[in-house]
């Protein structure tokens, strides 16, 4: 396996050129847009890297499956569903079209930026930091590394810059599909985008998804298999924003991205997989990353249809 992926970063490499980090977060622009990097943790436990898989990177996106599992957990599925829908789009991921167009009241999903800040308005906690802190230490669990912490320079990069994200969260302030003080919302949001993370860490997360809920490292039960079940399903028709039904085409995978450059992609009772590749395309998803992973899916035939 090793040496699988050791070709695939390989031939997958040149690509990095054809991408751009994202600049749009100033602090974003510093990453290392010729890193390419891969983790797979399998269910018999075995742990196998390649390439710059000691990278790290901000979440970024990566967080909203992260937030959406704990909200779950706490909130429960009906109250979080009433908040915000499950449907793919086709704008991007922080396009404010929707929110207006459609009669819902409520952002199509959780993995694009309007629907983590409704998700991050429903997360267990009495302050905007305890919010962070308790879905933080969830993920350190998960990932069985307590040392994950808080990029400050990105987040606060994120804050001073991130007026997109603010006129997504007074929009749906003024029609209470969140509720209370929007900058603290914001706030929770700009923080858990801002977690700094490895491959490693992203395909821990993957693993206990492709185990229905089950951490891979101890065998302990973090979420139920349902909640795991769901989740995967979204990751599947939203994983990937507005490009999620060219890559369910391509590569058949349940997968998140994050303009960090992660991939996170899970194998229902195989794998989990982590990717790291700065330099992204268009829309935002990393441009290597999804090429490693197509031909990682066509090498060990891991598409789930
Ligand atoms: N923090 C980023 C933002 O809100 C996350 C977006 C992403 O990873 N696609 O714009």
């Amino acid at each position: 396996m090793e040496n699988l992926l050791e070709k695939i970063v390989k031939d997958n490499r040149s690509l990095t050129k054809e991408g751009k980090v994202a600049t749009y977060i100033p602090e974003l622009a510093n990453g290392n847009g010729s890193a390419l990097g891969i983790c797979v943790i399998t269910k018999d436990k075995e742990i196998f890297q390649a390439g710059d898989f000691e990278t790290k990177f901000t979440i970024q996106s990566i967080s909203k499956i992260v937030s959406l599992m704990y909200a779950i957990k706490y909130t429960g599925i009906d109250t979080v569903f009433k908040k915000v829908s499950a449907e793919p789009t086709a704008y991007g991921f922080n396009s404010i079209v929707n929110l207006e167009v459609k009669n819902y009241n409520k952002p199509l999903n959780p993995m694009i930026n309007a629907g983590a800040i409704a998700v991050a308005s429903m997360l267990k906690g009495t302050t905007s930091n305890e919010k962070f802190e308790n879905v933080l230490n969830f993920i350190r669990q998960i990932c069985n590394n307590n040392e994950i912490q808080l990029n400050e320079k990105v987040y606060l990069s994120e804050k001073r810059t991130g007026h997109r994200n603010r006129s997504l969260a007074h929009f749906m302030r003024s029609t209470n599909v969140i509720e209370g003080d929007v900058e603290e919302i914001l706030d929770v949001y700009f923080k858990l985008c801002s977690i700094e993370v490895t491959c490693k860490d992203i395909a821990s997360i993957a693993a206990m998804l492709a185990l229905d809920g089950v951490l891979w490292h101890n065998d302990e039960r973090i979420i139920e298999s349902h909640i795991a079940k769901m989740v995967k399903a979204i990751m599947m028709t939203c994983g990937m924003y507005d490009a999620s039904g060219e890559y369910a085409v391509k590569v058949g995978i349940p997968s998140k991205s994050g303009v960090g450059g992660g991939i996170l992609a899970t194998v229902p009772n195989k794998m989990g997989i982590g990717v790291v590749g700065p330099a992204l395309d268009e829309k935002g998803n990393s441009i290597a990353g999804i090429e490693v992973l197509d031909q990682l899916s066509k090498e060990l035939n891991l598409s789930i249809f």
